[in-house]
């Protein structure tokens, strides 16, 4: 299979990577968007959303889909094809391999988000899809008046308990801690809520049951008690794994992996090479960080091909002129 050129490629396709597309296009770049799923990334996870810009209150779903049509018609091209690998070439350039055909840029833009941590306790893997829930939009439906647990202390795992009252009898919201992460707005809603209850500085040890999920084993980090709860469903919402393990180069990172980027540019430390959205160290990621940081990005990237095109041509010229004059004597002594 052939090797598609390209001055900026772009991994991934939610709101980050939907966003420089459409900076990439506007700038025309030839640009290309690689995404191994429908574009809209986190976006197809989140039911309502009420804090983009624009939008008193908008459908994730809905939100992806004007993305999408508005990045494709600036003309990046968008193609759904995942990516495997990322191997920076010796002439700079980036070969990106995929399932579907390799891609060759300039710069890379990585937006590729990340996936859900996993509690690791027994159980989880075994009931994954009968009780285990990573999603609240995609599995809400299937728990009507059923007990529900949510894992967790930060803004997914209250936003999503909130969502889950929709349809669950009650919503117990475990977290490890007694402080959460979530912001003040969230957690006052979900303390005033009248199907949430929290269970603090504790942790799940096991997801029991049998063909679904029953009960949890809880032990409260204080006392060392232990004791179980009957629910029929466990939403896990205890925060994302960058994807960051796509580039055969070591790229600097923060201790959880997000990429650190230059404030500036968003470049990472290898030239070229730039991050917006998930995969990025930074102190929140909503959507509307994403988004800034992938305009960013672009513009960054932009720059930063036009220089790196016009290094080379410097170098052709240099070389050009060299052959054209002959090679110079060597040193007399
Ligand atoms: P997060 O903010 O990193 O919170 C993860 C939570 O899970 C923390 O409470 C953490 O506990 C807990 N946790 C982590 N590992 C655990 C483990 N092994 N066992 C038990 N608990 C564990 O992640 P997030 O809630 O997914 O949010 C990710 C980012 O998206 C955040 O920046 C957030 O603000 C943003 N977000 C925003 C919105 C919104 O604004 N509408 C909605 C969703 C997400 P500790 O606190 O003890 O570390």
């Amino acid at each position: 299979m052939s090797t598609r050129d390209f001055d900026i490629a772009i991994i991934g396709g939610g709101p980050a990577g939907l966003t420089a597309a459409l900076y990439a296009g506007r700038n025309r770049e030839r640009a290309v968007m690689l995404e191994g799923k429908a574009p809209g990334g986190q976006l197809l996870n989140t039911e309502l959303i009420e804090d983009y810009p624009g939008f008193m209150s908008i459908l994730g779903g809905d939100l992806a889909t004007v993305m999408e049509q508005q990045a494709a018609h600036f003309g990046t091209e968008l193609v759904r094809s995942e990516v495997r690998s990322i191997k920076v070439q010796p002439d700079g350039t980036k070969l990106i391999e995929t399932y579907d055909g390799d891609f060759r840029a300039a710069a890379v833009i990585v937006t590729a988000g990340g996936n859900p941590r996993k509690l690791g306790v027994p159980g989880e893997e075994e009931f994954a899809g009968r009780g285990v829930s990573y999603c609240a939009v995609c599995d809400g439906n299937f728990f009507k008046d059923v007990h529900l647990a949510v894992a967790g202390g930060g803004d997914a795992a209250v936003e999503e308990a909130l969502f889950l009252t929709r349809y669950a009898s009650k919503v117990t919201i475990i977290h490890r801690r007694r402080d959460f992460r979530a912001q003040p707005i969230l957690l006052d809603e979900a303390r005033k809520h009248p199907k949430v209850d929290f269970i603090t500085d504790t942790v799940i040890e096991s997801i029991d049951g049998d063909d679904k999920v029953r009960r949890l084993s809880l032990r409260n980090l204080d006392s060392e008690r232990r004791s179980t709860l009957e629910v029929g469903g466990v939403f896990i919402f205890i925060g994302f794994i960058p994807n960051t393990g796509l580039v055969d180069t070591h790229i600097d990172h923060d201790k959880a992996g997000y990429y650190l980027t230059d404030p500036m540019t968003m470049m990472t430390n290898v030239p070229g090479i730039f991050a917006a959205g998930d995969v990025r160290s930074q102190l929140t990621r909503q959507i509307t960080t994403a988004v800034g940081d992938a305009t960013t990005a672009t513009i960054a990237a932009s720059k930063w091909v036009e220089e790196w095109r016009r290094g080379r041509d410097d170098t052709a010229a240099e070389l050009a002129d060299v052959s054209a004059r002959g090679a110079p004597d060597a040193p007399k002594r």
